[in-house]
């Protein structure tokens, strides 16, 4: 089984990992976005990403596609570029020092460089439904300090 993120329905070119894989990719984003995100619509991409979690979900069930993350119409801008820097510090292995276990940098690599086309790719015309649901605050883990989702840290449970 494998998850796939691609850049809409009818685009299957994207990133296809297997599932341990998928769950490094999102870990090392949460990290770094744990550390980088400083609006709401921020923190909501990072808790849209930490809900990515298959060990509460389901192996090879946390596929998505680009144009359904929580996009903000009024701060597109801003949340394209700090997606892209989210990236960035994943590939300086922002927070990685919390982590159990050493990424291996061959795949991040090559997912983080998919996965940043994907997100180059974005645009605002793009935005499906913006998925603006109601939280009260962005908790984090206080080990990983990741913003948590629904299922808690997506690092801790993984
Ligand atoms: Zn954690």
């Amino acid at each position: 089984m494998s998850n796939s993120i691609c850049f809409n329905s009818s685009d299957t070119n994207g990133l296809h990992m297997s599932n341990g894989g998928t769950s490094m990719l999102i870990n090392i984003l949460c990290l770094s976005g744990g550390r980088l995100a400083e609006t709401d619509s921020q923190k909501r991409l990072m808790v849209y990403l930490s809900e990515k979690n298959q060990s509460i979900c389901g192996l090879g069930t946390v596929g998505f596609d680009i144009v359904d993350m929580p996009w903000d119409n009024d701060s597109f801008d801003e949340d394209k570029a700090f997606m892209l820097k989210v990236i960035e510090g994943a590939e300086h292995k922002l927070g990685w020092d919390t982590l159990g276990y050493e990424p291996n940098e061959e795949f991040v690599h090559s997912y983080l460089d998919t996965f940043r086309k994907l997100i180059e790719r974005m645009t605002a015309s793009d935005i499906t439904d913006s998925t603006l649901y109601c939280r009260c605050g962005f908790p984090k883990c206080s080990i990983h300090d990741t913003y948590t989702g629904i299922h808690g840290c997506q690092v801790c449970t993984d």
